[in-house]
């Protein structure tokens, strides 16, 4: 099972929270060091999991309580994000030139399976509905072009050669301007592979890409070969320019750590996965997918999401009802600017609201001191007391004790009092207004 390892040690960090409330800092740096050592196993960079741990660590202590979702579940969809952003993301597409030929340029070290997805990827461009030919610039050994003659059949796509003799930038050249002359969409290089990153490959691959001008510098390399494989993305990045890689061999054994650390330690993503020999074996790389499947847990994730967006349906909903129950109290008006708050800068905001464009950036600047001033006397108030402002409207003893524990005055606490009330009495108004529409229009 592939990644099966990975997976397993991830499991040992889940079960330690068993039991467990809710995350701290303390309880998870058990599970965390579970983590930690299943990743090194993997063999994903040292630098790569240290940021990750910290990463993980610091978000997981973060988030906020979902109900009905345990601890070790909150973790799990932590991770997962985590590993989705460690891959890259999103899916990173092949980018086709705007016009003319697409040239892609396939460099990699020998037996990692770059003839292989030469084909695999014409017969992935042809699915799609491109033309595609093939240009064998490995002119090194003669069966890399019987290879490359052999699997353009299985495919049905051409194969440009010129035999062991002619110059590989030579080669790579003519094969453009027959494939332009043959209209051909995709024109895909397949250039020669040494046992080892050398200074001639380097300088031949550094020609070839000067000749052809590519639109995509792919680098081919072994999932087996862990995170190593990443640092041949990063050098050869570094030599020659790449736009990706493709990563083969998912389908053996391989632990993990080649996915988990190319586009952090190289800065370029994975685009393509081979996983397995024959040539329908290619698909491109998703983060999302690979992290579920490192993971094995889509069913935990799609329930948290799920959770996550009930509790934004029933927040928003319980604060609907409080506006229709006359019960709108200084929770709700702290939930209120927090919510503000959350959306991006309250000037941003106003901008954003039809009509509002006429409010001068000196009246921002005011609504905002403003709130901030509220908020200073409703964070000294008792819960009981935000929780029922008559209390407040009642008691001269208590508006004293929130004014000196805020710093304010007593007749700014009547006021704030006074307009709370008055909003209240607003949104009443505007409530009986809108009977029979859906939700209430707050920007009146
Ligand atoms: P090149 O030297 O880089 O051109 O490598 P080849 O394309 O000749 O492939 C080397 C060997 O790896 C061949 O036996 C392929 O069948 C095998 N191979 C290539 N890609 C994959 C893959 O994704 N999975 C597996 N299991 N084998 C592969």
């Amino acid at each position: 099972e592939m990644f099966g390892q990975l997976t397993t040690g991830l499991e040992s960090a889940w079960n330690k929270l068993r039991g467990v409330d809710v995350l701290t800092k303390e309880n998870i740096a058990e599970p965390m060091r579970d983590i930690r050592r299943a990743l090194l196993e993997a063999d994903v960079s040292l630098p790569v999991v240290r940021r990750f741990i910290e990463s993980v660590s610091e978000k997981a202590v973060g988030t906020d309580v979902i109900r009905g979702v345990s601890p070790d579940q909150q973790l799990v969809k932590v991770v997962n994000d985590e590993l989705v952003q460690l891959m890259g993301g999103e899916v990173s597409d092949l980018s086709f030139a705007k016009s003319g030929p697409t040239v892609i340029l396939l460099a990699g070290l020998q037996g990692v399976g770059k003839t292989t997805v030469c084909a695999k990827l014409a017969l992935y461009l042809k699915k799609m509905g491109k033309s595609c030919m093939l240009v064998a610039a490995d002119v090194y050994r003669p069966a890399a072009i019987d290879q490359l003659n052999i699997l353009g059949k299985k495919v049905g796509v051409p194969v440009y050669s010129e035999g062991t003799d002619a110059k590989p930038s030579q080669i790579a050249k003519n094969g453009l301007k027959e494939g332009k002359s043959q209209k051909e969409d995709v024109i895909i290089v397949d250039t020669a592979g040494r046992l080892q990153v050398d200074k001639a490959m380097m300088n031949e691959l550094k020609e070839v890409k000067k000749a052809v001008n590519p639109t995509e510098v792919l680098l081919v390399v072994d999932a087996m070969t862990g995170q190593e494989a990443a640092g041949l993305v990063s050098s050869f990045n570094d030599e020659i320019g790449i736009t990706g890689a493709i990563l083969t061999k998912l389908d053996g054994d391989s632990r993990g750590g080649a996915a988990l650390s190319v586009k952090e330690v190289s800065g370029k993503p994975i685009k393509f996965v081979g996983q397995g020999e024959r040539i329908e074996d290619l698909e491109p790389f998703y983060p999302d997918r690979m992290a579920q499947r490192i993971l094995g847990m889509g069913d935990v994730l799609s329930f948290v999401e799920k959770a996550q967006e009930v509790m934004r349906q029933e927040d928003a909903e319980e604060l609907q009802k409080k506006i229709l129950s006359a019960k709108f109290n200084f929770n709700d008006f702290l939930k209120q600017t927090q919510m503000i708050a959350k959306m991006g800068s309250f000037s941003r905001l106003i901008g954003m609201i039809p009509g509002m464009n006429k409010v001068t950036p000196a009246q921002i600047r005011e609504a905002e001191k403003n709130l901030k001033f509220m908020e200073s006397m409703i964070n000294v108030m008792t819960p009981e007391e935000r929780e029922r402002p008559e209390l407040l409207a009642e008691s001269r003893e208590r508006r004293r004790r929130v004014a000196k524990d805020s710093g304010k005055t007593e007749q700014q606490v009547s006021q704030l009092v006074a307009q709370l009330f008055q909003m209240r009495a607003r949104m009443q108004k505007m409530m009986g207004a809108m009977q029979g529409k859906d939700s209430p229009n707050m920007d009146e």
